[in-house]
Formats: C-alpha cells, structure tokens, sequence
C-alpha cells in the first residue's frame, strides 16, 4: 500500500513534469499555443487522478498492512475509502474542465499577443489588423476568414517586410454557455445554407454544443455578397 502510494505520486509528478519539460523546449509561440491548446488539460488530469490515487493507497496503508482481519472487513474498507477517492476524482475532472478553461484561455491569448521576433533580423514583429492584413491574406484564406471559425494572424517585421501567418481554429475556442454559464460552449459544426452570389448574401449555421452541461444552440450567420472588383463592375460595354 505503501508502495502504491509512493509510486503514484511520483508517476504524477513525472507526468507534470514531463508536460512542462516538453513546453520549455518548444521555442515557436504557435507551435506553444497549440500544444497548450491540445495537451495541458490532458496532462494535468492524468496527474491530479494519480494523485488522488496515491491518497487513496495512503489511506489504506494507515490501516496496517497485516491481513489479519476478516475479508469481510478488508474488503469493506477498500471500498469504503474507495468512494472517497472518487469523490476527489470528479472534484478533479470538474475543476480541469469547468474552472480551468478559463485560466488556460488567458494563457492562451498571452502566448498569442506575445510579439513575434523576427528571425531575419531579430525585431519583435508587428500584428497587423484585421483591415491591413488582407493584403497578405489570399483569396482563399480571406474567405475562410468571413465564414468558418477560422482567425488568421499576421505579424510583419516592418525593417525586413518578413511576414508570418498563423491560423488559429475557432472550433477549439470556447465561448460562454448560456446554460451553464461556464465557458465551455464550442462550435461542433457548420453549414453553408446558402451560398453568397454577387447578388444576393449566403447564410451560415453554425452548431454549438457545451462541453460541460450538453446544450445545444444553433446560430445563423449571414455571409456577405461576393464582391466584385471596380475595374469589372465599372468596364464599359
Ligand atoms: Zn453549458
């Protein structure tokens, strides 16, 4: 039991450890953000359950290690403290996936914002707004912008003129739940109903689903006309 408890611990913190240890190494902010994004919840759960694991062999080894007690009793007692771990455990799930998120999101929008150094010349780069980075955007990613959850970023080294375009997917963004009002509400999915002519605008649902409490929502979005340049709509005939 004792044993068990020892190695438990010691598996949690290595698990930790490991996480961060990984985190330090990655230099690129992006590639931060996303691991961030991907594994910091995963990593952290998997620590706090074999820390509660731990307790839960500590506090049978409190009870002696001799088996001269009934089976009855022994048994008895496993179980009993056993609902006691699993109390802790979903205090531990609900903490990761209820508080947290919230934290992990400030987190996130620092490792964001932080400026970019330029690897030309060494500058913290500039983010460009969302009006003056459609000059480097193409077609494709500009529309991608307007309709899907996507969010792209440009940061400009202004000496060099070196760019860096990340994107960022808003399906791994969580907004407030109506609901339950955590901040646990993500998009699941989207449909073109309609599709944008140069005439007439398109529409866009998008499904949003709560992690946390299971709502569901249905948003619709309109998508502007397709724009056609000056120089066409203005050709003489
Ligand atoms: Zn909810």
């Amino acid at each position: 039991m004792q044993f068990g408890a020892v190695a438990s611990i010691a598996l949690s913190f290595l698990v930790v450890l490991f996480y961060f240890i990984r985190l330090i190494t990655i230099k690129d902010l992006k590639t931060k953000y996303d691991f961030v994004n991907l594994n910091e919840i995963n990593y952290l759960m998997i620590g706090g359950y074999l820390l509660v694991i731990s307790g839960w062999f500590f506090l049978n080894s409190l009870f002696g290690d001799k088996v001269q007690v009934e089976a009855g009793i022994f048994i008895g007692r496993l179980l009993g403290t056993l609902i006691f771990a699993s109390i802790f455990l979903v205090v531990v799930y609900n903490v990761l996936k209820i508080y947290y998120p919230s934290i992990l999101e400030k987190k996130l929008h620092k490792l964001r914002y932080t400026p970019r150094k330029s690897p030309k010349t060494g500058n913290p780069m500039k983010l460009l707004s969302e009006e003056e980075e459609d000059v480097y955007l193409s077609e494709g990613m500009q529309a991608e912008e307007e309709v899907f959850s996507v969010d792209y970023d440009v940061w400009i080294d202004e000496d060099s003129d070196y760019t860096k375009i990340e994107k960022y997917d808003g399906h791994l963004h969580a907004e407030k739940c109506e609901s339950c009002k955590f901040q646990t509400l993500k998009v699941v999915k989207e449909e073109i109903l309609t599709s944008p002519t140069t005439n007439d605008k398109g529409e866009l649902m998008k499904y949003y689903e709560c992690t946390y409490c299971g709502h569901k929502e249905r948003r619709l979005f309109t998508i502007g006309r397709i724009k056609v340049s000056e120089d066409v709509q203005h050709s003489p005939v």
